[in-house]
């Protein structure tokens, strides 16, 4: 077959692979200038650094087993990393269960009460029985309201902002079920798989084209050829599509009416720095900042998991975020953010100065992080859709894992092997 795939990202460019391997002739189209999507990455000193933080859990079965199927298992390291929580002021050790056991902005009896809450989340297998309950209707019964409103409340406000009341218990079972302590990073970025995947597709007489921003999907009938129009005015035909870009885009190309702006609503934005700096601001890998009245859900130290070596000297701080887009964070000019974050990061760590920085890169995608609500599983699209040669495989179908690398290359594979065989 000839086998237009929409979206270079980690499902497109592993979904193409896979094609390939079966024999399929295989165009892959690309909206941006480079591949990776969300998991894309810039250049620090010559190394390869994801735009967004990005790390693996060893329960990430489905990407582990294709770095390996590619031989680049030797690049992949697991770190034993570190956590805070900025909370009341200060910084918290929260890496280990130890340390969250001695985390004193809660009384003892419910730190106590949250780590039982959060083991009996570890041993439970199956998540469905979550699917619909609010994660904050669970750990305010089971954590308790002290341990809901001082650790999760504001850890579901940060990633899912004023919709955090709506999010589902089973996707934050999943969240805390399938987290490992320790990290995995591939030496060199993310940027070398998803290079051997385009790589590989090309010598198999794959095709890659970037600028090609999908538009229009028609199929007048069964086994008639899907006819593909791009924005630079380019048609496709093929015999089998497969659509990995976000529901939104994918929607308004077939025409679905209304489906474009129902789903509008359910991903939120993301936008992060990151900063190239002199010196470490703070003294842990990953720091979720647990006060509202802050503008960045959470800094994240990348050369406190790999030297700063491997990036010329260089400590990499990344001060993420996920918002609405219409929201001041994703909307205002990434200068005067960056001076508008200054002196929150300072409250981290007072000695924090621009002077740092030696240089820094913003990167802003609209849908980045699908907003999982309490009804959510209902509502999620099949890979199947109203055009029969069109098939979709997209983020918003990752449920109720967290959408990730490992969840888009399982997803990309399943249904390459159900749909295209
Ligand atoms: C802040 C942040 C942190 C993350 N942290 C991690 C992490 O630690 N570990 C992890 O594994 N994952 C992490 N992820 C998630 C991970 O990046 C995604 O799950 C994964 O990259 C999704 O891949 P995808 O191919 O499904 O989607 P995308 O990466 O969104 O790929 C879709 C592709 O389609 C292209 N496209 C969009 N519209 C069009 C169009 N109209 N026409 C043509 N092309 C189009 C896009 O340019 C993109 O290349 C993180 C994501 C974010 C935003």
């Amino acid at each position: 077959m000839r086998v237009g795939v929409i979206g270079a990202g980690a499902t497109g460019l592993t979904a193409a692979y896979d094609l390939t391997l079966r024999g399929h002739e295989v165009v892959v189209l690309e909206g941006a200038q480079e591949l990776g999507g969300l998991a894309g990455s810039l250049l620090i000193a010559g190394t390869s650094l994801e735009r967004f933080y990005h790390h693996l859990f060893g329960t990430d079965r489905a990407i582990i087993d294709l770095i390996g199927e590619l031989g680049l298992s030797d690049r992949l390291r697991f770190h034993a990393t570190t956590t805070g929580i900025y909370q009341d002021g200060r910084l918290h050790d929260f890496s280990t269960p130890r340390e969250m056991l001695r985390f004193s902005p809660l009384p003892f009896m419910d730190r106590l009460r949250f780590g039982l809450s959060s083991a009996s989340i570890k041993a439970i297998r199956r998540g469905e029985r979550f699917n619909d309950v609010t994660a904050l209707d669970w750990t305010r019964r089971w954590a308790g309201r002290k341990a809901s409103t001082v650790i999760w409340e504001p850890l579901l406000a940060g990633k899912f902002g004023d919709r955090a009341p709506e999010i589902s218990m089973a996707w934050l079972w999943a969240r805390v079920h399938f987290r490992t302590f320790r990290l995995g990073y591939l030496d060199g970025g993310f940027a070398r798989l998803y290079s051997v995947l385009a790589e590989q597709v090309a010598a198999k007489g794959g095709k890659l084209e970037f600028g090609k921003k999908l538009t229009k999907i028609t199929q007048t009938a069964a086994n008639r050829p899907v006819r593909v129009s791009v924005e630079d005015e380019s048609q496709y035909e093929f015999d089998r599509v497969l659509v990995t870009v976000p529901q939104p885009a994918f929607a308004k190309a077939i025409g679905a009416d209304g489906q474009d702006s129902l789903w509008q609503n359910h991903y939120l934005g993301a936008t992060c720095f990151v900063l190239e700096l002199d010196r470490s601001v703070i003294p842990y890998y990953w720091l979720n900042v647990n006060d509202p009245s802050f503008p960045f859900l959470a800094l994240v130290e990348h050369t406190q998991m790999i030297s700063p070596s491997t990036y010329g000297g260089r400590h990499v701080l990344y001060v993420g975020n996920y918002v609405p887009r219409e929201d001041w964070r994703f909307t205002t000019r990434p200068d005067e953010l960056l001076k508008r974050f200054v002196p929150y990061i300072r409250q981290i760590n007072p000695g924090f100065d621009l002077s740092w920085v030696r240089q820094w890169h913003f990167s802003r995608a609209g849908f980045a992080q699908p907003v999982v609500t309490s009804g959510y599983r209902a509502l999620i699209p099949s890979h199947t859709t109203a055009l029969p040669g069109v098939f979709l495989a997209t983020m918003a179908q990752v449920y109720p894992q967290d959408r990730g690398q490992n969840y888009a290359v399982a997803m990309a594979r399943r249904v390459v092997r159900d749909y295209f065989s």
